[in-house]
């Protein structure tokens, strides 16, 4: 029996309700939702449902969860561990929440937006900043990534020194559990202690526990005046203390502080065309600073010229305009790009303490030089986060698992994270039970089986399923 004769009732039942737009069964229309951008994670749905709005949502999973089917919900499909493309089986139901995507409310006196899971985050940054606000997650994926995506995997991005994670951020939320109970959470307070926080149990929790369908959103004032500054540093430690200087001198006005290694840059020269404006060294530091208030270039200018003197920096510029500040930026957000187009690699998305970044790259790059002669590591990252991503280009005689293993033993060593903001997916799952306590597994087992307990939500993403 083919599978869709097999869920014959369900495909009848979920069209019946999603109407024939809501509802794509043929192969051919199946293909762009069954695997990830970077093809790595091929993928077979049963079907993509396509809902317009939250009652539908629900309905979706209350047809599902009375068949025991599986549901992986879609956003952008920009994630980078493979926790939005559906198993081999073809026995999932992808849910695409692309349709539900109005933005509600801004409000720039109270600083919030309310907007549908399936908003592009780019969307939704321009209603921000068309009522003078800032919506301060950023990221390079963010014209196609959707709110609910942000959201499910609690992104980061490149203003959480300054403005944290998406966690943050979020105010509100509406949510669909795995039985078709839509949980209505969207209060625009700034100060809610009436009870358990539920929300966070949803936020980074990659689909595994409830549907993300809406959200309020924290919006800040918007600076007035950036200051984007490039500098070439000799090593990681003089980017510390740079980092410690900007601190110091700008206050939390710094808003992003970016580390690049040297083969990154090359990358993007050689793939994307991009090449820096300033000399080249081993190191580089795109930061951003934004303030309302004068006199912050002036700050920045004072910073890099006691940076050069000091030897911390050996070069560096200022951007004179926001288009200049757009083609340095754009040398960092092409790395990822640029990466594809240069082979296979293995991503790591690492975090450690700040300080101890220096010490951990020296020692993932001699425990790489010397258990995996012959790969390339691409080194780039939120550096004022402790967020590295330590990629790591590989030939044909290398074992990906191996390399994942020498990067994240590593960072074990320095008490960090194997995944600081791309989440875990079907990428990581069992790296992390080799990094995570038993107990903290265990705990996270009770909370899946509690608002989960068929586990039909994203079956196998973050925890092991359970046979
Ligand atoms: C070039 C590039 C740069 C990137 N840079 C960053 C970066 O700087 N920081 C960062 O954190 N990430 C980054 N990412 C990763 C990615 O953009 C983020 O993880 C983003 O949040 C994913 O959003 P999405 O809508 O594409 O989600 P998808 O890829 O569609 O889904 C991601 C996960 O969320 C789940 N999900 C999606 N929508 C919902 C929903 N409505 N309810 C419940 N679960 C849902 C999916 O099942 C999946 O597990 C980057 C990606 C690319 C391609």
């Amino acid at each position: 029996m083919s599978r869709i004769a097999a869920h014959a009732d369900l495909l009848a039942q979920l069209e019946s309700r999603l109407g024939r737009a809501g509802l794509l069964t043929d192969e051919a229309d199946l293909a762009p939702y069954a695997t990830d951008w970077r093809r790595l994670f091929p993928g077979r749905p049963l079907a993509v449902a396509r809902p317009a709005d939250t009652a539908a949502v629900s309905a979706v999973l209350a047809a599902c969860h009375a068949a025991g089917v599986g549901i992986v919900p879609q956003g952008g499909h920009t994630g980078l561990a493979g926790g939005a493309t559906p198993d081999a089986s073809g026995g999932q139901v992808v849910l695409s929440l692309g349709r539900m995507n109005a933005i509600r409310r801004v409000d720039p006196l109270g600083l919030t937006l309310e907007a549908e899971a399936g908003c592009i985050l780019k969307v939704a940054q321009d209603a921000a900043e068309a009522q003078g606000r800032l919506l301060p997650v950023s990221l390079a994926a963010e014209g196609s990534a959707m709110l609910g995506g942000i959201i499910a995997t609690n992104a980061g991005g490149i203003n959480v020194l300054r403005y944290g994670m998406t966690r943050g951020l979020v105010l509100g939320l509406e949510v669909v559990l795995a039985d078709g109970t839509v949980v209505d959470g969207l209060r625009a307070l700034r100060k809610d202690n009436a009870g358990y926080d539920w929300k966070q149990l949803f936020i980074g929790s990659e689909g595994t526990l409830g549907i993300v369908t809406a959200a309020i959103l924290r919006l800040v004032p918007r600076a007035r005046h950036t200051a984007t500054a490039l500098l070439a540093v000799p090593d990681p430690a003089a980017a510390l203390r740079l980092l410690e200087a900007a601190q110091d001198e700008l206050g939390d006005t710094i808003q992003a502080f970016e580390l690049i290694a040297r083969d990154s840059l090359a990358l993007v020269a050689e793939h994307a065309g991009l090449a820096s404006p300033i000399g080249e060294s081993d190191w580089t530091v795109l930061m951003e600073a934004g303030s309302s208030l004068p006199g912050l270039r002036e700050a920045v200018e004072t910073l890099l010229g006691e940076a050069l003197e000091r030897g911390d920096a050996t070069d560096g510029v200022i951007a004179e305009s926001g288009q200049q500040a757009g083609s340095l930026w754009a040398l960092r957000e092409h790395i990822t790009e640029a990466e594809a187009r240069a082979g296979k690699s293995v991503k790591h998305d690492v975090s450690v303490p700040i300080p101890a970044i220096p010490d951990f790259l020296a020692a993932a790059g001699k425990a790489l030089a010397t258990q995996a002669p012959g790969t390339r590591p691409n080194i780039f990252g939120h550096m004022g986060d402790g967020n590295i991503h330590y990629n790591v280009l590989i030939g044909p005689e290398h074992d990906p698992e191996a390399i994942n293993r020498i990067v994240h033993d590593a960072v074990a060593r320095f008490g960090g994270s194997i995944s600081a903001e791309h989440g875990i997916g079907q990428y990581r799952v069992d790296e992390l039970v080799r990094h995570r306590r038993p107990a903290e597994m265990a705990l996270a087992h009770r909370i899946k089986d509690a608002l989960d307990p068929q586990g039909l939500l994203n079956p196998g993403k973050v925890l092991r399923a359970r046979v």
